[in-house]
């Protein structure tokens, strides 16, 4: 396997580099260098602006078609503009929800109607999306939600009924993708129906609440008799077909899981700054073998996840999926980050409190093994569709 970067992939390197600096040095200066969590009011309005930047300079969906608002990059240089991007140290991206998850599936799953207006507005930042699957009774058993959509030919449109929980950031999106229940008579995983819905409807209560770490990042949405017309969104507000809700939001789970929201660069970054902090610490209070050992580990880690993420693009691009095997990835990008981060706060010892960034980070990552569908979830798929044990 040739691991070096063709002149083509290099050239587009340099194009990224140089104007993420450039970029992100005008956005930090327009906000007066004050940049503040994008999980808040203010700093969501700061990202929005940065996203909008991406979008206007063709950044924002690298490896999408053009007529989509992407610059029809290959999954090889979409790696190297995430390298980039984490490496420039570039905020978070508060539509990943959207362009991560629902976009793939709309470019699967969506008519050409859908497709033409669902992916441009989303790329430009105009429709912001957040994920309305959880429920409060509803989380690793999704299957047993209970919101539903009843069917209104009269009016051409669907009524939606029922409650989402852990929407992130849904206090401050536009819309909201999830699945309701189409078939009363439905159980489980049959009659479910992947629906695009505005939030902006009669009858649809977000409700915003914070986190542990303080950030409002969070949202519960409301449904009582909201009518959901079919017009909503060009081609129609369901993705996939009434009832083939299931099937539709294993496609996304899989991007959810596996690649597309963890590429490697977020993490070599992670391991690059910790590097670097072990090594302002030597400069301080010498060597220590035991540190060097974690930081080590650490770095070699997330080489090691990069290296592997290399081969499932080769596979993804030679039609070979990661299907269940994206329960690995998930597993794998979930505990690295928070081994990295431990190791920063073991390094760190009581100043960790005074290091913001750090800080913040560990407290995030302490989430990783919980959302996309938690590891204990993931272990059980690996078990039984990966290493074919049976079921308990
Ligand atoms: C930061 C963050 C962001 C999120 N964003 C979103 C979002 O945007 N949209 C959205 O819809 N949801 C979101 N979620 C919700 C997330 O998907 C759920 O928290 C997750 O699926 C777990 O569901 P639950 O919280 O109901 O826990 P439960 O399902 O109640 O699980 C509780 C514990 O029991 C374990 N458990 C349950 N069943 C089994 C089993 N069969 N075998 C072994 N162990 C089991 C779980 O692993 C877990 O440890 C987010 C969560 C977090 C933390």
């Amino acid at each position: 396997m040739d691991l070096t970067w063709s002149d083509t992939e290099e050239a587009f390197r340099a194009e990224a580099r140089a104007w993420l600096e450039e970029a992100l040095a005008a956005w930090r200066e327009r906000h007066g260098g004050r940049i503040l969590s994008g999980d808040t009011a203010e700093g969501f309005a700061q990202h929005l602006d940065w996203e909008r930047t991406l979008a206007e300079a063709g950044w924002a969906v690298v490896s999408w078609p053009a007529e989509h608002g992407g610059r029809d990059a290959t999954r090889w240089q979409w790696l190297v503009f995430e390298e980039e991007y984490y490496r420039a140290g570039a905020p978070a991206r508060i539509t990943q929800n959207g362009i991560f998850l629902l976009a793939p599936t709309v470019f699967e799953f969506g008519t050409p109607e859908q497709q033409a207006h669902v992916l441009p507005r989303m790329a430009r930042g105009d429709d912001l999306w957040c994920q309305g699957w959880s429920e409060p009774d509803a989380g690793s058993d999704l299957a047993s939600l209970k919101s539903r959509a009843r069917r209104d030919d009269e009016r051409g449109g669907w009524v939606l009924d029922g409650q989402k929980t852990w929407t992130t950031r849904g206090a401050f999106c536009t819309h909201l993708f999830g699945l309701f229940r189409t078939d009363p008579d439905s159980e489980r995983h049959r009659g479910l129906t992947y629906l695009m819905v505005p939030l902006d409807l009669e009858g649809i209560t977000v409700r915003g609440f914070g986190r542990l770490d303080g950030d409002e990042g969070f949202a519960e949405v409301f449904l009582d008799d909201a009518f959901v017309p079919d017009d909503a969104i060009p081609g129609g507000v369901v993705l996939g077909g009434v009832g083939a809700g299931w099937s539709v939001a294993m496609a996304t789970t899989s991007s959810e899981r596996g690649l597309t929201l963890r590429s490697p660069g977020r993490f070599t970054a992670t391991a690059d700054r910790l590097v670097a902090l072990c090594r302002e610490q030597e400069a301080r209070l010498g060597p220590d073998p035991r540190r060097r050992d974690r930081v080590v580990q650490g770095w070699m880690e997330a080489e090691a996840y990069r290296l592997q993420t290399l081969q499932t693009v080769t596979d993804d691009a030679e039609g070979r999926p990661a299907g269940a095997a994206s329960s690995l990835v998930k597993l794998w990008w979930s505990e690295l980050d928070v081994a990295l981060h431990e190791t920063a706060m073991d390094l760190l010892g009581p100043d960790a409190e005074l290091e913001g960034a750090w800080s913040k980070g560990w407290q995030f990552s302490l989430s990783g093994p919980i959302y996309a569908g938690t590891n204990e979830i993931q272990r059980n798929i690996a078990a039984e569709r990966v290493l074919g044990l049976p079921r308990k």
